[in-house]
């Protein structure tokens, strides 16, 4: 899909593009052909599109996969996803993801193994968690992020950037940076340059319940990691200091000094013997 192509379907349909959605769409197909690449798609997979907007991936990918399901917030695109989607086999649910329960989907059992997202930054963060909530078991997350979010996702223990979503990647899988996409790949075009990253599950133990747990450790950033966790009311102040003792960690330490496998370590440590959390 180029410009020319982005703009005559913008007005076939009577749209324009909504700012508040995030929505920047792709108009360079080898981007789109790359990002495609990248997700490896065949018959066997299992895929999940989050925001296709009006569809520069889709209209590809649908009949790539074996399965493929989208999940879009903005019902003006019905027609045109319809076309595009439905007609190829494909499914499309209108509803925002952040409110997607697995009852929503067409099937509730469904594990895709890719997930594909060029995401409306606005809701980057919550919606990268939410995947990682949702699908455990996922394969493969192919991202576009804006590129000033990759300090944050790329961040290391110690640094001011490193908080939730770098370690909760970090433990998800594999990240890689795959290639900047420039803002003229985009109608309209972004104030920012863009990245393509790919998220690898490696057959690595991934457990959603470590969400909530790194985020009760974040969530008096400025505080000790004892002040922050006890603050969730899910762990008291004498366990923490036991786990950290257990692990040979100071009890001054705070949360962003900690690698992710120490923060795994003390959840383990503090949920042993726990069903859940
Ligand atoms: N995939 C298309 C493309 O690459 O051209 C559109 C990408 S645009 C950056 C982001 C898309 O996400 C828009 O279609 C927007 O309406 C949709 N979106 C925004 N918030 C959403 C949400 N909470 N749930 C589902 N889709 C959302």
């Amino acid at each position: 899909m180029n410009k020319l192509e982005v703009l005559s379907i913008l007005d076939q349909y009577g749209l324009s593009a909504k700012k508040s959605l995030g929505q920047n769409f792709l108009c360079n197909d080898n981007v789109i052909g790359d990002i495609l690449d990248l997700a490896e798609l065949d018959k066997t997979t299992t895929c999940l599109e989050i925001g296709p907007g009006l569809g520069a991936l889709s209209e590809k990918a649908v009949g790539l996969c074996g399965t493929y399901v989208a999940v879009e917030i903005d019902t003006r695109f019905q027609d045109r996803l319809s076309e595009v989607i439905t007609e190829q086999g494909g499914t499309v649910l209108f509803k925002d993801y952040l409110a997607l329960g697995k009852e929503d989907l067409p099937d509730p059992s469904m594990e895709p193994d890719v997930i594909l997202s060029n995401l409306p930054y606005y809701v980057m963060t919550p919606i990268m968690l939410k995947v990682m909530k949702d699908f455990p078991s996922c394969r493969k997350l192919v991202f576009m992020v804006e590129e000033e979010a990759l300090d944050r996702i790329f961040a290391r223990p110690g640094t001011k950037q490193y908080g939730p979503l770098s370690i909760l990647t970090d433990l998800f899988g594999k990240k890689i940076k795959c290639f900047n996409v420039d803002s003229g790949s985009f109608y309209p075009a972004p104030n920012t340059v863009s990245s393509v990253i790919e998220i690898v599950s490696e057959g690595n133990t991934w457990d959603p319940a470590w969400i909530g747990f790194v985020e009760s450790a974040f969530a008096l950033r400025r505080k000790t990691l004892v002040n922050s966790l006890s603050s969730s009311g899910k762990y008291s102040k004498e366990s923490i200091l036991t786990a950290l003792k257990a692990l040979g960690i100071k009890e001054t330490v705070r949360s962003e000094e900690l690698s992710p496998s120490d923060l795994v370590k003390m959840y383990e440590i503090l949920n042993e013997g726990k069903d859940e959390n």
